[in-house]
């Protein structure tokens, strides 16, 4: 399998170092590794976490002593915020990436992960609802990236009960979302960390990718999101299984930022 979502040290909550990865990878049966450290803009959130050098994790990158069995590509994982519009564009536009995921952590000012305040006095569809929307306004202003990166990762937060969402419950912003990623010519991740999280399914679930493939959309990644060796690899099967269940044949690897298809 190729593993297209890779977290290493050089990432806040990554445990493994990229060399780790590579003599991990054999043993994990992956053949092909795209590191995506987190670089997030913190501008007006609480946190004492900092933003990623670019600059010294590209080093680390080409200072990888590299391995026959396991090809690599340089990625990243960046947080999308309309806020911070500028200093995104400046960290796509000025690196020499193969992979770019956009995903949204922080969203309305809150990280969500980390405050619960995001979710205080929103019912979950409120929730949800201010997520889908920002994603959406994401989508609209930003064009440098490849995928979106675990689109309904909401679930996982607030402590509801129901850690889902239905495609009908979401119908509006759901298509309008899937619309304008297949009019920009960008893909779906594919993040099977929802299995780690306890979840029955990766981020997004089986119906958005069903909705996303009817739509006329073929570009999906599949990433473990691993922050750790035994990570590496991690669902993709499972992932891989549930694709073939939304009527796709090929999954995308993104090299010098072009797709390069595999079979399911
Ligand atoms: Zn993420
Ligand atoms: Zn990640």
């Amino acid at each position: 399998m190729k593993d297209s979502h890779v977290h290493t040290t050089l990432s806040h909550d990554g445990r493994s170092t990229m060399q780790e990865y590579l003599d991990a990878a054999a043993k994990r049966g992956v053949d092909e590794i795209t590191f995506t450290e987190h670089c997030d803009f913190y501008d007006g959130v609480e946190t004492s976490l900092r933003t990623l050098d670019v600059r010294s994790c590209r080093d680390s990158y080409r200072a990888l002593a590299p391995k026959k069995c396991v090809r690599t590509n340089f990625g990243i994982e960046i947080g999308l915020r309309p806020e911070c519009r500028e200093k995104i564009l400046a960290v796509t536009g000025e690196n020499d990436f193969d992979f770019i995921i956009g995903s949204s952590h922080i969203t309305a000012g809150r990280d969500m992960a980390f405050d619960p305040a995001f979710f205080a006095g929103k019912t979950r569809h409120e929730a949800y609802e201010v997520y889908f929307r920002e994603v959406l306004e994401n989508i609209r202003l930003f064009d440098d990236f490849d995928v979106y990166g675990h689109l309904d990762y909401v679930v996982r937060y607030g402590g509801y009960p129901e850690k889902t969402v239905s495609y009908d419950e979401f119908r509006e912003e759901l298509e309008a979302i899937l619309d304008l990623l297949i009019e920009k010519g960008k893909g779906l991740e594919v993040n099977s960390s929802g299995y780690r999280y306890g979840l029955d399914s990766p981020h997004p679930n089986l119906a958005i990718l069903k909705r996303y493939r009817e739509k006329g959309g073929r570009i999906v990644t599949l990433g473990s999101d691993a922050h750790q060796t035994d990570q590496l690899g991690a669902g993709l099967a499972e992932a891989a299984e549930l694709l073939r269940e939304a009527g796709f044949s090929e999954y995308a690897v993104f090299r010098e930022r072009r797709p390069v298809f595999f079979c399911l």
